[in-house]
Parts: structure tokens; C-alpha cells; sequence
């Protein structure tokens, strides 16, 4: 019987994806390309990455080159990609590999972990794709293969353990990394979350779930909890053609990005009114409320935001914030969430 790994690998040969982070045919795989890539795909589709990871390569051709941009060059470039930390981890790793380690990337799964900003996964993924090491790689459309292929019961996160144990000795000692992008493509293309494509599957011959067509039964997940509202507002301050943002503190949500002076993200039933919000405006003014309300959702929240305007007499020296001019606003690299708040501006008009 041939194995599970020699099936996809075949299919894999014939119905691989073109993604500009793979090596063409023949040519060998870029570990700065594998690890860049990998690291923007983190809960983030492969076709928000795509533009992003072009842009990249144009302005840091090699982790060298990103190690040399400041941080803030950096941060606004990522601007619109989400999860701010890996921006900033990312500046970090490619000091560490330029000024520690030569500029070359550990080869081991073990030693990549060690990394700012480099989880189980991801060295998973780069030793295997970038070295060709036979580790397990396991990422959300793996999860969903294995737990059809064997009927796993145990719901998610709990059944993760055990799906890395099967990986484990499905993974071939002989082109790991293919295996691993082969798994990728298949959940990405074929078992997809909704109506899996069975037919089309090289795996279909061992998978317990398409033998019982149940397939959409799995991966059983353990109820999620309801992301909780936070309400705030926001402070629109402009002088002479230029508008107060802050440069946010360096760790933390949004961390160094920059965005609007706000009234703490609370959880609480409403927007909170003048009396309340006025104590965090960054000065006293003559504050006006914006149409509409902003709505964004983090990983942990949903947050609704009301912009309130003012105009300042003169340009303020305030912590953290500084002035810039708001015919450039775009360009400055705001955070997903302020450039929803900055639109309430327009409405207000
Ligand atoms: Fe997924 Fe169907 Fe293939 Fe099973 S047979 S792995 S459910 S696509």
C-alpha cells in the first residue's frame, strides 16, 4: 500500500501553489523568504500576505537590509497587517541573525524557537521547508486533515497534542518541507473547512471521516467564549493644517504605532459621554462629537469608538504625541482601527 506521505507528495507535485515566497522549480528555498513569510501568515491569510511580502523583498532584499531599517520604517510599512508585535519581533530577529549570527538563520527547529518572535510553528515550518529537518509542522488547515483523517474526538485546543503525534510519523525523513506546504495546500484547496472537495483528495483512501461522511464534523472545537465590547472615544485635535496622534508605548496592543490620544478601551454599555471621556482628552478644548461610531475586533474584543473634534489655538507640547500633517494622514502607517476612526472624521464633514 503506498504510504500517506508518498500520495501527497505526488499530488503535491502536479497541483502545488505558486506563492512568491516558494523557490521555483529547481531552484533552492531562501531561508530570509521561508521565515519572513511564515512569520507575516501568522493569523493572516495568504492573499492579505502576498502584497505585503513583494513589498518587503523590494525595500530589505535580505535580512541584513531589514536589520539595518529603524524599527518605526518598519512598523509603518506592516501598517494595515495586524498583530504589531510581529513587526516588532521581526526587527529583532533579523538583528539577532545579522549581529550574532552572521546573518545566517539557525537550521534546527530547537535553536529557530530561541528567536524573538519564532513559536513551535513557525521553526517548525522553517526547518523543514528552509532545511529540509523532519519536525512536524501543524497549522490550522493540518489540524483539520488529521482530525478527519482519524476521527478525532477530543475537541481543539485539547486534541493538539496528539494531532502532532500523528504528524509526527506521517512526516517523511525525505522532503519534509514539501510535505508540510503538500499538507498546507491540501486544506488549503481541497479539505477546506466547508464542502471538502473528497473526491479530489489523495488522501482519501486512510481518512475515517470520508469513509463515514462526517467530514465537516471535524475538527470538533470546544465552545468559544463571546468576545467581550470595549467602548471608547477618540480625540480628533487640529492646528494649522496638523493633527495630534500619539506614538503608542512600545509594548503592548499596537505597540510603537502610532494612533489616537483615546479614553481607556473599557468594557461597558455605552460610549462613554462628555463628563467621563473629557478627564483623558489630551487638552481641555471645546470637544464636538463625530458622526457614526468605528467598530473593530481584536483577537480578544470587539472595540466601538466615537471620534470627538476640536481645534487648538496653538500646536501643544504633550507626551507621547506629536503633530502631523492631516493631508498626509495616509501615509503614516495607521493601525487598521485608527484608519476606521480617522473615517468618522469624514463623515463629520
Ligand atoms: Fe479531507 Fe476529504 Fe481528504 Fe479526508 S478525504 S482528508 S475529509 S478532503
Amino acid at each position: 500500500m503506498v504510504k500517506f506521505s508518498e500520495q501527497l507528495l505526488i499530488w503535491y507535485d502536479q497541483h502545488a501553489r505558486t506563492l512568491p515566497w516558494r523557490a521555483a522549480n529547481g531552484c533552492s528555498v531562501d531561508p530570509y523568504h521561508v521565515w519572513l513569510s511564515e512569520i507575516m501568515l501568522q493569523q493572516t491569510t495568504v492573499r492579505a500576505v502576498t502584497a505585503y511580502f513583494e513589498k518587503f523583498l523590494i525595500l530589505w532584499p535580505s535580512v541584513e537590509h531589514l536589520a539595518a531599517a529603524p524599527v518605526d520604517h518598519v512598523l509603518k510599512e506592516w501598517a494595515g497587517l495586524g498583530y504589531y508585535a510581529r513587526a516588532r519581533n521581526l526587527h529583532k530577529c533579523a538583528d539577532v541573525i545579522t549581529n550574532t549570527m552572521g546573518g545566517k538563520f539557525p537550521e534546527k527547529a530547537a535553536d529557530l524557537i530561541k528567536l524573538p518572535g519564532i513559536g513551535d510553528y513557525t521553526a517548525a515550518a522553517i526547518a523543514s521547508i528552509a532545511f529540509g529537518e523532519s519536525v512536524a509542522v501543524v497549522d490550522g488547515n493540518i489540524e483539520r486533515i488529521i482530525a478527519r483523517q482519524y476521527r478525532i474526538e477530543t475537541p481543539l485546543p485539547a486534541a493538539k497534542k496528539a494531532i502532532k503525534t500523528y504528524v509526527s510519523k506521517l512526516t517523511p525523513q525525505n522532503r519534509p518541507g514539501d510535505f508540510a506546504q503538500a499538507m498546507m495546500d491540501l486544506g488549503a484547496s481541497v479539505c477546506s473547512p466547508k464542502n471538502p472537495d473528497c473526491q479530489r483528495c489523495p488522501v482519501q483512501n486512510s481518512c475515517a471521516a470520508a469513509k463515514a461522511d462526517d467530514m465537516e464534523r471535524y475538527p470538533i472545537k470546544a465552545p468559544k467564549k463571546a468576545k467581550p465590547t470595549r467602548r471608547a472615544v477618540s480625540f480628533w485635535l487640529e492646528h494649522d493644517g496638523h493633527i495630534l496622534l500619539e506614538r503608542r508605548p512600545p509594548k503592548g496592543l499596537l505597540g510603537g504605532m502610532p494612533g489616537f490620544f483615546s479614553s481607556p478601551w473599557r468594557e461597558q454599555a455605552s460610549i462613554p459621554d462628555a463628563p467621563e471621556y473629557l478627564h483623558h482628552a489630551p487638552t481641555m478644548a471645546a470637544w464636538q462629537p463625530s458622526k457614526g461610531i468605528a467598530k473593530h475586533t481584536f483577537t480578544h474584543f470587539h472595540l466601538e469608538t466615537q471620534l470627538v473634534t476640536a481645534l487648538s489655538g496653538k500646536r501643544l507640547n504633550i507626551e507621547n504625541g506629536f503633530w502631523h500633517p492631516v493631508s498626509e494622514l495616509e501615509g503614516i502607517g495607521l493601525p487598521t482601527v485608527f484608519a476606521k476612526i480617522a473615517q468618522l472624521k469624514t463623515l463629520g464633514r
